[in-house]
């Protein structure tokens, strides 16, 4: 095992096992800490997806650290922690706190954080994040239910959720490449800076940042940062022949869709669904609560489809979001949700579903969490981010679609089965 990353949500951690395999490692993924004598077979890469990403910052400490400690013991000569490209956090935490902690589980040498993802439009310039064209506090993520961004510069979100001195390394430096990137790191460590944000616009940038970080026992960032880490294995002699690919063996059986998110792209995905027949329910948190909507009700309402794939879905726009959020608080409105999806996902298991496409990062969480998925074998991708899945341990396996909120273009909840 060479290079193993603690993810702090699941579609995150998917994301970046497929980054790693497409630059040529064998990699696994684990859901949740793996135990002491988890058997990672002859995996180079070793993905851990905690749900750490909302829930207090002490918490999330202590499972990432734990999960840091089960991988170095298993062997892992570097550690990426990964959170989301566009820095999903609060005041509170809890990029800030992990970060911190694993910095200093690991040694305590400059680390640095970079969310960029150029190929889904996340770039960060003078340590302001990007979403497509706009700053990310004009993006859609100023209205996310859990984790509102409000600020783009980078420098100053993470000052306030670390006691690490945070430093930026720009653009200017990072073009020069991998040398000067280098020398960067060195004079930040010598400022007493203890984490840097590294700006990045392209996958060359990312390549040139991931060499001059061959050193570096932690790493932080999105998927994105994991570009260029593999090539320093390769070039120190140390990755066996190429890749995990190793084709999608899909169990065969029903199909359901199951959409918690409401994110722009989701609620695009849900609505482009619709408009072609997809025959969608849509639950709302308030009846949830009341009694409403049940597990019961919403199993028999997929079961009853059979003509189709159905779509179960609570994504709504920002406005509706608030109506739920004022009536039930905020995570309140967010765990019904997620807790019926889950449910509705394992009683299905139980009628011969067995592909299933969930969106959103914590529901997605929720629904792995409740089918009791251990491990995923990453198979060919969707979109740009988002892999068919097959689950490795369950005695049914599962095909599984895990997608990040944001993710996908508008047609995907239609075209993702093409590759199944
Ligand atoms: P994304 O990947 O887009 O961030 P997530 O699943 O991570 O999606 O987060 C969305 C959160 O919003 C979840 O906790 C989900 O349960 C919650 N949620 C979903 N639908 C609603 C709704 N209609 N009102 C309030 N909260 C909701």
């Amino acid at each position: 095992m060479l290079l193993c990353a603690v993810a702090d949500d699941l579609t995150g951690a998917t994301d970046l096992a497929l980054t790693l395999a497409r630059e040529g490692m064998r990699t696994v993924q684990v859901v949740g800490i793996p135990p002491a004598d988890f058997d990672y077979g002859d995996a180079e890469a070793v993905v851990v997806a905690l749900k750490s990403r909302t829930i207090p910052a002490a918490e999330a400490v202590a499972l990432s650290l734990e999960a840091c400690r089960r991988l170095t013991a298993a062997g892992a000569e570097q550690i990426i922690f990964k959170y989301c490209s566009t820095f999903d956090s609060t005041p509170e935490g809890n990029i800030g706190s992990v970060a911190e902690a694993l910095h200093a589980e690991l040694g305590g040498a400059l680390t640095l954080a970079c969310p960029a993802f150029p190929a889904n439009g996340r770039t960060v310039y003078r340590g302001h994040l990007f979403v497509g064209d706009m700053l990310l506090s004009d993006s859609p993520m100023k209205d996310h239910p859990l984790t509102p961004m409000t600020d783009p510069n980078l420098v100053r979100v993470l000052q306030q959720q670390t006691a690490l001195k945070v430093g930026l390394v720009t653009r200017d430096t990072v073009e020069k490449g991998s040398d000067e990137i280098g020398a960067a790191f060195r004079q930040a460590a010598e400022r007493g800076e203890g984490i840097v944000i590294v700006d990045a616009i392209t996958d060359d940038d990312l390549r040139a940042i991931g060499q001059a970080a061959a050193g570096m026992r932690l790493i932080t960032g999105g998927s994105g940062i994991a570009i260029g880490l593999p090539e320093n294995f390769r070039r120190a002699g140390k990755l066996g022949a190429n890749g995990t690919e190793k084709g999608l063996a899909a169990p065969k059986g029903k199909a359901v869709i199951l959409a918690g998110s409401c994110s722009t792209a989701t609620r695009r995905q849900v609505s482009v669904a619709i408009k072609a027949g997809t025959p969608a329910l849509k639950l709302d948190p308030l009846d949830i609560a009341a009694g409403r909507t049940t597990v019961d009700s919403v199993v028999d309402w997929v079961a009853s489809i059979t003509d189709a794939i159905p779509l179960v879905y609570s994504s709504s726009d920002p406005e509706d979001v608030r109506r739920a959020q004022q009536a039930l608080g905020r995570d309140r409105a967010g765990e019904l949700v997620e807790h019926l999806l889950g449910e509705v996902a394992f009683r299905l298991t139980s009628l011969g579903y067995c592909r299933f496409l969930v969106a959103g990062g914590e529901t997605s969480g929720a629904v792995v969490n409740r089918l009791d998925v251990q491990a995923l074998f990453i198979g060919p991708e969707i979109d740009p981010g988002v892999p068919w899945t097959v689950s490795i341990g369950r005695e049914e396996p599962l095909a599984l679609a895990l997608k990040s909120g944001n993710f996908g273009g508008d047609d995907f909840f239609l075209r993702a089965w093409d590759l199944v």
